[in-house]
């Protein structure tokens, strides 16, 4: 391995998964076109999708960084059919280490540092052996991550599932958790999921440096909880870098066309856009409430249907795919065609940043993970919080309880199907009612926070990234 000595080069490792790959990419393209930084990003793949294939190639062109991508590993006799996602995951990205390792040590110039996302803390050896500076990317919220650094700790002062418990769990400085809002690995500490993400809770501050997906001004409260000795501080350790919002750039429209005409046409902020990310699915009955809601709200709107599940929430690998005759068969009987000039259906997947940056969208009901939230405030768009999986039902309590730019259904989405009643008045509400007035201001307010944190002069995300930088060059 030579060492370059004019740039310096991030290698970062992105687990599998279009929402872990899109907010590495992101990162990656900064730290080349603001930091001159030689960027080289490791991809572990699942089945690649189309919509993997065409997000990598919108990210590779210009062609800002070193793209590789790590064969994804034979794990068929590690898992069977009920192995939760966290643990495929985990499993994943330890049976890709010694494949990464090699293609690592292999590279041209030797790395300055090395970037690790969600699922990569096992890997953190990699850059011990190689002694080369570990950082941990986290594309999510300060208080996930304090959530996930006190586990190990909660592991051992809570007795019985976390799930049975009637107090909420202190983290010391920052929101409790509740019960019902614990992250999908939690909910069941028998299973395997549990153990690797307690594992992960004790590998994270091992590391030199914690990249997180928000802006100082955010979260003010955890951030200074995660920096201070005597609360989180004292676990954490290593450094934060606050260096969102990291989002996508707008992007090719492709084959849609006819929906941006049609989003053309239509008053300002008077659209709503109503999409669960890149896997999230709903069950038959609450496709239909879901439908009915909308059309009750008489809201203009614009739906990425996917087909229903079973259970409903995150099929994760599996986008299924659904052709336009086949929409009648989990639809209300005559939807389609009743919704005419007034709503827009898409199957499967949508250009989400476009849509939410397009003046004429005014609301969207989101699954609530991270990268849709961060587009969502990026664009001054307030949100309906309809929380699936992963950190999402914490995600939806900080939109709703802290940060003031969402409403949320009643009871969490995953407890009961949510009627059309209570749907349309949240359309309502955060679309049209003088109720929302304030949650649709404070959209507008964060979106503000967030350009002035990317500010050249003084914005706090510049800076911070900027540290970081100077921080990753050659010794
Ligand atoms: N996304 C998109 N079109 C879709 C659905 C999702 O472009 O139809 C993108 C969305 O813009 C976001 C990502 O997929 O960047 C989803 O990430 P998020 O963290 O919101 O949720 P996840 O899919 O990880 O649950």
């Amino acid at each position: 391995m030579e060492t370059s000595i004019s740039k310096p080069h991030a290698v970062l490792i992105s687990s599998p998964g279009l929402g872990h790959l899109i907010p590495v990419l992101e990162l990656g393209k900064r730290l080349a076109t603001l930091h001159n930084f030689e960027v080289t990003i490791f991809v572990v793949a699942s089945q690649t999708s189309a919509a993997e294939s065409e997000m990598i190639q919108a990210a590779m062109s210009p062609k800002l960084c070193q793209l590789i991508e790590v064969p994804p590993p034979d794990i068929s006799h590690l898992v069977g059919p009920d192995t939760a996602v966290v643990t495929i995951l985990a499993i994943m990205m330890r049976e890709s280490k010694s494949a990464l390792r090699a293609a690592i040590s292999t590279l041209k110039s030797r790395p300055t540092a090395m970037i690790f996302d969600l699922f990569g803390t096992e890997s953190f050896e990699i850059a011990d052996e190689l002694e080369i500076q570990k950082y941990y990317f986290i594309a999510s919220h300060a208080w996930f991550l304090a959530l996930a650094a006190y586990t190990p700790i909660l592991d051992k002062l809570v007795q019985g599932q976390y799930v049975d418990q009637t107090e909420p769990f202190d983290i010391p400085g920052c929101k409790s958790v509740r019960p019902e809002e614990v992250v999908d690995p939690m909910l069941d500490r028998t299973n395997q999921q549990y153990f690797e993400y307690v594992r992960m809770g004790t590998e994270i501050p091992l590391c030199d440096g914690i990249l997180i997906n928000i802006w100082e001004d955010l979260q003010p409260k955890a951030l200074a909880a995660l920096r201070d000795d005597k609360l989180l501080g004292g676990i954490v350790k290593a450094p934060i870098y606050t260096v969102g919002p990291i989002v996508r750039s707008l992007g090719p429209t492709g084959s849609n066309k006819e929906l941006f005409d049609w989003l053309d046409k239509q008053p300002s902020d008077s659209v709503l856009y109503v999409s669960l990310g890149s896997g999230g699915t709903l069950s038959y009955e609450q496709t239909i409430e879901l439908a009915w809601g909308l059309e009750l709200s008489q809201q203009r709107f614009i739906w990425v249907v996917r087909p229903p599940t079973a259970k409903g929430d995150g099929s994760f690998f599996t986008v299924g795919s659904v052709g336009d005759d086949e929409l009648s068969s989990f639809l209300p009987e005559g939807f389609v065609n009743q919704i005419n000039e007034v709503g827009k259906l898409v199957l499967k997947w949508a250009p989400q940043v476009n849509i939410l940056n397009h003046p004429s969208v005014g609301g969207f009901l989101s699954h609530s993970g991270w990268n849709s939230i961060m587009e969502s405030i990026s664009n001054g768009v307030p949100m309906i919080a309809w929380p699936l999986y992963a950190e999402q039902r914490m995600n939806a309590t900080l939109l709703t309880e802290e940060l003031g730019v969402a409403v949320t259904p009643k009871i969490l989405p995953s407890k009961r199907v949510v009627g059309r009643e209570e749907i349309m008045m949240m359309v309502r509400r955060i679309m049209v009612d003088k109720e929302g007035h304030a949650i649709r201001d404070r959209a507008k307010e964060l979106k503000h926070g967030a350009e002035k944190a990317w500010s050249y002069e003084g914005g706090s995300t510049y800076n911070s990234l900027s540290l970081l930088a100077n921080k990753c060059k050659h010794p």
